[in-house]
């Protein structure tokens, strides 16, 4: 197929034909659910895909890879963008509309407002990759404000980036139902994620000990044990296994993302850790 023959479904380019298509359906009083995310589309996304579907009567999926969350050394211009097999899916999963806006729709020239999230942003990914969840939040607020759904579904594999979010919705009174995802996984345990086909086959084995690290420590953590040892034995294990990095291994609060001593209430488990030149994060409940 040409890169000329149309998409298998409705797409919108610019903030106004989507709201067009948007608007209609609100006037007729359908309830619209809202999947944003950075394209390269796998079973993790669909599934979101699926709780929207669930929860509304019309979808939109949004592909942007928005530049304005990566860093300067990080991998924007080489994430992957494959839009026509992604639209195949998404019409596949009766997804309404995708909507794929421009850079320049997204930001055009003159634009210097920025959204900041304090406090679930200091620690962790907000540490890794500075300026990062400013990045997001822009994102994420412009996207709702265009889309203006009823629901939006974050996935937990970005835990703190689904916090961020909620305290960012709550913050700035957007009226919208944020609805958390559970992780969907490979068969080894690895959580599904674009970057991902970074790994080479030999990464992509080494890349199994971290779920399986995960679930060890946190199986330890809920005994109620001394967290220090138990990650800093986790840190040791991925290393062992052949991971060049660990930039964090860390008990937090699973609401505040607080550093925790032990799992003495709502807890997650998170880790960021590099294997060859991929970056790869994961998290669980404890
Ligand atoms: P991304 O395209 O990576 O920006 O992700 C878009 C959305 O999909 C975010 O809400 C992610 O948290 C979510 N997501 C990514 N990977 C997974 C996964 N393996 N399972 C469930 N949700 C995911």
């Amino acid at each position: 197929m040409s890169d000329a023959a149309p998409l298998p479904l409705p797409v919108a380019r610019s903030i106004a034909s989507l709201r067009q298509t948007v608007g209609d359906w609100r006037a007729n009083g359908l309830r619209i659910g809202f999947v944003p995310t950075m394209g390269a589309l796998h079973a993790g996304h669909l599934s979101l895909v699926e709780m929207a579907r669930a929860r509304a009567d019309r979808v939109v999926v949004s592909i942007f890879v928005n530049p304005t969350q990566f860093g300067p050394s990080e991998d924007f211009s080489k994430y992957p963008r494959q839009e026509r097999a992604d639209a195949a899916r998404l019409a596949a999963f009766g997804v309404d509309v995708l909507y794929a806006p421009t850079v320049d729709e997204m930001y055009p020239a003159g634009a210097t407002t920025a959204v900041t999230v304090g406090g679930v942003t200091d620690r962790l990914e907000g540490v890794c990759r500075p300026g990062h969840f400013s990045g997001v939040a822009t994102v994420v607020t412009k996207l709702l404000n265009q889309v203006r759904p009823d629901l939006a579904v974050f996935g937990e594999k970005d835990y703190q980036q689904l916090l961020v979010v909620r305290r960012m919705v709550a913050d700035l009174d957007l009226a919208v139902d944020i609805v958390p995802g559970p992780t969907v996984r490979e068969a080894d345990g690895l959580a599904m994620s674009s970057r991902n086909a970074y790994l080479s086959s030999e990464d992509r084995a080494v890349a199994a000990a971290l779920p399986a690290t995960l679930s060890f420590v946190a199986s330890q953590l809920r005994g109620g044990l001394d967290a220090a040892p138990l990650l800093e034995a986790g840190r040791t294990r991925l290393l062992k296994a052949g991971f060049s990095e660990v930039q964090y291994l860390d008990l937090a609060d699973a609401e505040t993302l607080a550093p925790l001593d032990r799992a003495d209430r709502p807890a997650r488990l998170l880790v960021a850790a590099k294997v060859g030149a991929t970056r790869l994060i994961d998290n669980v409940a404890v």
